[in-house]
């Protein structure tokens, strides 16, 4: 408890942005957030009240930071599990809780936990040696997907596979580095839906509209808020399948579940227990942000309300150039504002490098292909100093 305010101090391990957007929420509910960043120049390490630096692999650096919060939570999953168990024992709060966020650490995993729950998802394998990958390919048909059962993220640590002699080659160098594997069919999916929801230790569960997340190279470009042209009976189908993990994986917080919208319906692809790229349309086009419900989570209050507050938000990440713009990040702000002054914009003061998530802009309307085309401009501008429609600046 902050004895100045009477509030309760929430902990969030890892700096990045995700801890950035929580310690904003958290200044409107009167909180600070305290941080634990590896690098003061981390996201929320350049902005966050109290930011300690340290680690999120040292367990004393760990038990020293939850000492000083009432309860402990991510923005990342790459906490070690048994460190986790160790503070949970030693009594600290911590949200989700380790069995919970495994699933989320753990490809593998996951998918054993909800197959055997009866949660549909993509066939799938253990694959401790090639013929484990052979095998699969052989009942299933080429090309299947290899994945890293942990640390993989923006599809790094995913590779489609077309042939066994691919395999002979790339599955003996993955396991002599000690990635554990694992393999799935490849899904012909017609698009990639997210479903976001929250839940609180008390139990209460909020689900926001259904998304549809578009990816480009295995990182996600863009987020429609509602997902076009989903019927209801799909909308209720995701909301219904994310509450249902939540519960019974006892998650607390918010959680995404990404999904593979199919011929045959709705398969989950993974699952990441705190707030999430997804769920960045929130902070301008819901009633209550990912963030502020990630917050409102852990401390278990009750929820807020999830409705969308315009017929279409859509949010646009800006990705990193693969070069240096010709102009600097302000003047870019300036020219942004200056032609679109309904933008949202969010930036994450993070370095510029190729490809890299630097923020997001939000637009909220009725017609959703002109927020598309005007969202990729701006986020396109914001990164590359150039407009994709060849308007001028004068
Ligand atoms: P990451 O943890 O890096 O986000 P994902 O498991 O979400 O990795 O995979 C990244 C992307 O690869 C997905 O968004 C999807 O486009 C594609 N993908 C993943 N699994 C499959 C699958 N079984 N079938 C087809 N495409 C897949």
């Amino acid at each position: 408890m902050d004895k100045r305010t009477g509030l309760p101090i929430v902990g969030m391990v890892g700096g990045g942005q995700l801890a950035r957007m929580t310690h904003q929420a958290a200044i409107a509910l009167g909180q600070s957030l305290r941080v634990l960043a590896a690098d003061e120049n981390d996201s929320a390490g350049l902005v966050a009240g109290q930011v300690v630096l340290g680690r999120h692999t040292d367990l004393d650096k760990l038990r020293e930071f939850a000492s000083t919060v009432d309860v402990l939570t991510f923005d990342h999953e790459h906490v070690p599990g048994e460190h986790l168990q160790t503070l949970t024992y030693e009594g600290v709060v911590v949200r989700p809780g380790p069995d919970a966020l495994l699933h989320a650490q753990d490809k593998l995993v996951m998918r054993e936990r909800l197959s055997s729950t009866g949660i549909p998802g993509p066939a799938f394998a253990r694959v401790s040696d090639v013929d484990d990958l052979v095998a699969f390919g052989g009942e299933y048909s080429w090309p299947v997907v290899l994945k890293a059962a942990r640390g993989g993220y923006d599809g790094r640590g995913v590779w489609v596979v077309d042939s066994a002699e691919e395999a002979a080659k790339l599955v003996p160098e993955l396991l002599a580095a000690g990635t554990p594997l694992l393999v799935e069919q490849k899904v012909a999916m017609r698009r990639e839906l997210a479903a976001l929801v929250a839940r609180s230790p008390f139990g209460q569960g909020a689900a926001w509209p259904v998304v549809e997340t578009v990816q480009r190279n295995g990182i996600n470009t863009e987020v429609l808020a509602p997902a076009p042209g989903l019927s209801n009976e799909k909308w209720q189908q995701a909301q219904d399948l994310a509450l249902r993990i939540a519960a019974e994986l006892e998650v607390v917080g918010v959680l995404a579940v990404e999904l593979f919208e199919t011929d045959e319906g709705l398969l989950v692809n993974e699952l990441a227990m705190r707030p999430h790229n997804s769920g960045h349309w929130t902070m301008d086009g819901a009633r209550t942000s990912q963030f502020e419900q990630h917050l409102r989570a852990v401390l278990d209050y009750p929820l807020g309300t999830t409705d969308l507050l315009a017929p279409h938000c859509v949010m646009a990440n800006v990705l990193g150039a693969p070069e240096s713009p010709r102009m600097g990040p302000d003047e870019r702000v300036h020219h942004l504002f200056a032609r679109y002054p309904d933008v949202k914009v969010h930036l994450y003061g993070k370095g510029e490098r190729p490809g890299r998530k630097l923020g997001h802009v939000n637009l909220l309307g009725d017609d959703l292909d002109d927020l598309r085309h005007r969202g990729k401009l701006a986020a396109h501008w914001l990164s590359h100093a150039e407009w994709l429609d060849g308007h001028q600046i004068h």
